[in-house]
């Protein structure tokens, strides 16, 4: 197969964060990471990815505005040409802050919410970040940058859905994304708490058609379905090593945010390799490009080149197999575990009890998981 360059690197600059949300996409075991990329480390992947023909820059981590050296990384990705795009928690975008990012370069920013109710974001967060975070969409716009709302949506939160698009709509937002959560990482650990049931996601979509519908031309709502009540796998970061490249805050490249989770696969580090080598030489980056190392249900699939055969890291922590078809997918003999936890999570919603108390994303969380993996 032909490999064509990487068109969106996503630079996850630290694994740091203020916040602690239950449904964190960082490692669980992040806490246990090696050092972070110096500043010249990043401007030497920013040049190569840029080379190797990467238009769209995602700066993200963790909370990047805890690196000092933003503004220097986002003034270099500026010079470079790629159209870069901030994705925080809000937390330390201050005036001043802001228009040295405009200064440099910046394009766009994406400002996460938990919630439309103070309560659940600041619950779900455990931080008391929901004032903070209205007053940062107020700088956003001052900037006069395109805001994009990102709220994950979960059994908590889902019913608010109402409120989360009216809220983007006052504060002015372009764009809001309602991503049903992925369950890999800190919302895997959560998932039996975070699950929603078929009849919230029902109500949610219908919610979010008449918003559609009353907003249409001012503010356009994405909403992310999810994959373990649909049956079907979705196609994972457009495909494997297709069109994304992330480097990890300690350098490794990854075809996704994700996929060091996977066992006896070896991914390269940017202080040892160039970014070309690893996008096309590497065994990580090999291993699961297009369908040749599919087997049994997808090898034989109709939809094999449509979806090609999901989410590598799902059908790992469910099938314990990154080589079985994803299990979110009716045909996969692993389905009836996906249906077993859909079907707890309708029963727990309806007592309202759950074994499984929520895990906070912190550091000695992190640790203790860490011994678990
Ligand atoms: S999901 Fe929450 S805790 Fe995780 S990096 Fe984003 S803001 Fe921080
Ligand atoms: S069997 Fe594999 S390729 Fe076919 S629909 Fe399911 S996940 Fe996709």
């Amino acid at each position: 197969m032909t490999i064509g360059p990487p068109l969106w690197l996503l630079a996850e600059l630290t694994y740091r964060c203020p916040l602690h949300c239950v449904f964190c996409y960082n490692p669980v075991d992040y806490a246990t990471q090696p050092e972070e990329l110096s500043t010249d480390d990043w401007l030497r992947v920013l040049r190569e990815g840029r080379e190797m023909g990467a238009v769209q820059l995602g700066l993200s981590g963790g909370e990047p505005l805890l690196r000092d050296d933003l503004e220097v990384i986002v003034a270099e990705a500026h010079r470079l040409g790629y159209y870069s795009n901030l994705l925080t928690s809000g937390v330390g975008l201050t005036a001043e802050r802001a228009a040295a990012l405009k200064a440099a370069g910046l394009d766009h920013v994406q400002l996460s919410f938990q919630d439309s109710t103070r309560e659940m974001n600041d619950f779900l967060s455990h931080t008391r970040t929901f004032e903070l975070k209205n007053r940062v969409a107020q700088i956003i716009k001052d900037q006069g940058w395109p805001m994009v709302m990102n709220v994950v949506l979960h059994r908590l939160n889902i019913d608010h859905i109402g409120r989360i698009i009216e809220m983007a709509a006052e504060l002015g937002a372009e764009y809001i994304e309602l991503a049903n959560t992925q369950y890999y990482s800190w919302a895997f650990v959560n998932r039996a708490q975070l699950l929603p049931t078929q009849e919230q996601l029902k109500r949610a979509e219908a919610v979010t058609d008449e918003w559609r519908d009353k907003l249409e031309g001012r503010m356009r709502i994405f909403f992310v379905a999810p994959d373990y009540h649909e049956g079907k796998a979705k196609k994972c970061v457009n495909g494997w090593g297709s069109m994304f490249l992330t480097v990890a805050p300690d350098g490794t490249a990854l075809p996704c945010h994700t996929a060091k989770m996977l066992p006896g696969l070896s991914f390269p580090n940017v202080r040892e390799t160039s970014l070309r080598t690893a996008w096309f030489d590497s065994e990580g980056f090999n291993r699961f490009r297009g369908t040749g190392w599919m087997k049994e249900p997808c090898s034989s699939c109709e939809h094999k080149e449509e979806d090609l055969g999901g989410c590598r890291c799902q059908a790992y922590l469910i099938a314990q197999d990154a080589q079985a078809a994803d299990p979110v997918c009716r045909k996969s003999p692993h389905h009836d575990k996906v249906l077993a936890v859909v079907a707890q999570a309708e029963a727990d919603a309806r007592t309202r009890i759950t074994e499984h108390p929520l895990v906070f994303r912190d550091p000695k969380a992190s640790r203790r998981l860490a011994g678990a993996i």
